[in-house]
């Protein structure tokens, strides 16, 4: 059995979880950035770290302006802050969008040089980091990506680095009492993805599959929830444990063609990214089990479905009225994918006409 999996992320879950262990901040630094969106301060995320701030004595500057799909500009900006500041760490509080944020807003706060942020050398100096997550999908306390608006590219780009892993992770769902219903379907729907895409990765091996297995089990029990969109704490607790297992995942095997292709979703359409995830993820399997049907068929069943048909029966319901795009623009988003790494990563080839024919099949307009 060869693998290879490496987790440097001290994880601390549980109810209080971020007060209880104020002490645990205490080694961090002395002044802290506190890098978020704007619902923590009414889900009592903010106010539970600025408390564990302040019992350790520690200063803290809130940076609360990161946007959904987080751009250049503000990762600038919190670069700038940062060194004016003279922060010497990072929390980050929020869902993918203030984490990943945060991590490339680390990078610069101690390299900021003006050039192409995508083309960084970031195995340099980057600041200690404390990940908070309020949403149960993207796993980015746990993996050293950052994936920022690309509008050069027109795309999101990951910018990978290990010094982009956090030191600490709190996880706490009752930071997601008030989620709405769609951003909590969604961020699932990533989760789920994330683990079925990791283990088609060229990287998987036992302990990812085993993660990947126990993340995809654990969402499974979490459907009737979802569907309903009724949760009990113990539902949040699940989603956000599931989440940190995914991330754990593709922390280790990155992810496959279906994030390739659901960035142009995003980009161009707005789509939500575990949404863009979720419309793609049932035809993605649909070649997968034409072309790797033992593989296909355990990842399917691992995630609580005999075929392709019936995950995308159970997703359908979720996702409500697709997107509708003409065939033409589907074929730019193909080969948009074709060049993606995460080709190379997938252990199913996905050449342009794989890709074209799942767009098509997902969100392609009647003609
Ligand atoms: P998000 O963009 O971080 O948040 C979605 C929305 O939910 C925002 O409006 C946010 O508001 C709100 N929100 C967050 N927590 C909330 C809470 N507890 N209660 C009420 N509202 C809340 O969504 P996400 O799906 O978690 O992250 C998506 C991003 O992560 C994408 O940019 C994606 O590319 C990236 N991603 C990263 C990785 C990785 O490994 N690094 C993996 C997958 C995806 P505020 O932000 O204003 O608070
Ligand atoms: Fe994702």
């Amino acid at each position: 059995m060869d693998f290879q999996y490496f987790m440097p992320v001290k994880i601390v879950c549980g109810r209080d979880c971020v007060q209880k262990n104020a002490q645990l901040w205490a080694g961090m630094g002395k002044k802290c950035l506190i890098v978020t969106g704007k619902s923590s301060a009414k889900n009592g995320s903010l106010a539970d770290v600025c408390g564990a701030l302040s019992a350790n004595g520690q200063a803290w500057q809130i940076y609360d302006d990161i946007p959904q799909n987080p751009t250049v500009a503000c990762v600038r900006e919190g670069g700038r802050l940062a060194r004016s500041f003279g922060a010497d760490f990072i929390a980050a509080i929020g869902g993918g969008s203030p984490m990943d944020a945060a991590k490339a807003i680390a990078m610069l706060a101690r390299q900021e040089d003006g050039g192409d942020i995508f083309a960084y050398k970031s195995t340099g100096d980057v600041l200690p980091m404390v990940h908070i997550p309020t949403t149960a999908g993207t796993g980015s306390e746990v993996t050293p990506y950052a994936i920022l608006t690309n509008d050069e590219k027109q795309t999101k780009t990951s910018i990978s680095a290990p010094a982009f892993f956090p030191k600490i992770a709190f996880l706490d769902g009752k930071y997601m009492r008030c989620l709405p219903q769609k951003t909590t379907v969604y961020t699932a729907i990533d989760a789920m993805s994330h683990a079925m895409e990791g283990m088609l990765s060229v990287r998987a091996g036992a302990l990812s599959d085993a993660l990947a297995k126990a993340a995809l089990s654990v969402l499974h029990k979490e459907t009737g929830a979802l569907a309903a969109g009724r949760y009990t704490n113990e539902d949040r607790d699940a989603l956000l444990y599931a989440a940190t297992l995914a991330g754990m995942v593709i922390a280790n095997t990155g992810t496959s063609p279906v994030h390739s292709m659901g960035y142009s979703l995003t980009y161009f359409h707005g789509a939500p990214h575990g949404r863009a995830n979720g419309l793609l993820l049932p035809e993605f399997f649909a070649v997968c089990e034409e072309k790797s049907p033992a593989r296909a068929k355990e990842i399917l069943s691992a995630a609580g479905y005999a075929s392709h048909k019936e995950l995308a029966a159970a997703l359908a319901p979720l996702l409500g009225e697709r997107e509708a795009i003409s065939r033409d623009t589907l074929r730019t988003y193909a080969k948009k994918a074709s060049v993606n790494k995460n080709i190379k990563n997938c252990s199913v080839f996905f050449g342009e006409e794989d890709l074209f024919r799942v767009l098509v099949r997902s969100v392609g307009k009647a003609e």
